[in-house]
């Protein structure tokens, strides 16, 4: 009944983010990437704000860069100690901060501080690539570092053109590399599900399964308090608040991974299974309000679950289904189709009039199937979050 007409080969960028775990000389030689990025992305924004103030100029990455050079010779000749890319690189990141800004789609760009995540951005010299880059035998080498040591926990497609090198506020290194890759769909079937989200159970389907929800917050809550409470009493400046900061840092961090990691088992579940989708559309704004609630949809990130949903099937040819958020996806029984006139949350189960006994999760998801499929005026039609991918056959 359901085919995906969407066969088409695509080229797309897709990123790999790998730990590493930096050798003590290539720490010293980030540290100072790091504080040159930091310095130069500083400068430039100073530099662009007073230019504005002062004379309504809008300064970008060229100009700037030229001022960058020459201050390099004069002023700041300790500059040359990093990497020249890199600067290049955060000028144009700032332009990217700047052109969001102006668009309306983010706040003034900030100054940068030490104890934040830190990065800098390679582009790969294309001509050399295969000297500094190979999937095979996991080597990337980067300049003024040598060979990184990389935790490669999975299979890179396609060759990377830019590579970050950042350091969390828990100290951890990452890698990430963004490579152009060349989708293919995964073959298509010929089946349709409906998914509900919830709190107790992040995602329940039409078909009855139900994934459950990690309590990370639970679990990590006491850690955090406590570690919290430590970094309170330390004294600013010292190097045990520094110490306990990182402590934090690293519990956040932990939590993060894990919710990110079981949203991702069942995104994938998902769009393995199933050929199309059917969400809905959740005014989690609005949820968030109810204070009662909004930890727990805070802590399983449904938000998250659905972006990686989209992604995932704009590269494996999936259909995603929006419902629209008002469509009685709890109300109805989909059974029958009468609507009951209120359904209380703390209700779990019930029985319509027709005899059917229904789960309440089960039943929504039933119901978002319906919706979804029978393309009532309340669905949208969405395929993927992520920018159209360019078709190259
Ligand atoms: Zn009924």
């Amino acid at each position: 009944m359901y085919t995906s007409l969407y066969h088409v080969y695509m080229i797309t960028q897709r990123a790999y983010k790998f730990r590493f775990y930096p050798t003590p000389t290539q720490k010293r030689q980030l540290a100072l990437e790091f504080g040159h990025a930091r310095f130069v992305w500083n400068w430039a924004l100073e530099t662009r704000t007073k230019a504005y103030q002062e004379r309504g100029e809008r300064l970008n990455n060229i100009g700037l860069s030229r001022q960058l050079t020459a201050l390099k010779k004069a002023e700041y000749p300790w500059l040359s100690e990093a990497t020249a890319g890199c600067h290049t690189q955060k000028l144009r990141d700032q332009d990217t901060a700047f052109k969001n800004f102006f668009a309306g789609r983010a706040k003034y760009p900030r100054f940068k501080r030490r104890h934040h995540t830190q990065s800098v951005r390679y582009q790969l010299d294309q001509r050399h690539v295969a000297r500094n880059f190979n999937a095979e035998s996991q080597r990337l080498r980067l300049p003024k570092l040598e060979a990184l040591k990389l935790k490669w926990s999975r299979d890179i497609e396609g060759i990377p053109k830019m590579v970050t090198v950042s350091k969390d506020p828990a100290g951890h290194y990452f890698v990430s590399m963004a490579c152009e890759v060349t989708i293919v769909p995964l073959p298509a079937r010929r089946n349709a599900l409906g998914v509900d989200v919830g709190v107790k159970d992040i995602a329940i389907t039409s078909e009855g399964w139900k994934s459950g929800a990690p309590k990370y917050t639970d679990r990590y809550a006491r850690q955090l308090k406590r570690a919290q409470r430590r970094l309170s009493k330390r004294q600013k400046g010292s190097g045990r608040r520094y110490q306990q900061r990182q402590r934090v840092a690293r519990i956040h961090a932990r939590i993060k991974d894990s919710r990110r990691d079981f949203l991702h088992q069942i995104s994938s579940k998902l769009i393995n299974e199933n050929q199309v989708i059917c969400l809905e559309d959740l005014h989690i704004k609005g949820m968030l309000r109810n204070r009662r609630l909004s930890k727990a949809i805070a802590d399983c990130g449904l938000y998250e679950l659905r972006r990686q949903i989209e992604y995932k099937a704009a590269w494996t040819g999936r259909d995603v289904l929006i419902v629209d958020r008002w469509a009685p996806t709890s109300k109805t029984c989909s059974a029958c189709g009468t609507v009951q006139e209120s359904m209380a949350l703390k209700v779990r189960a019930w029985t319509c009039g027709c005899g059917a006994s229904h789960d309440r999760d089960i039943n929504a998801a039933k119901n978002v199937l319906f919706f979804g499929t029978a393309g009532s005026a309340g669905t949208s039609k969405a395929r993927g979050a992520v920018k159209p991918p360019r078709a190259v056959a």
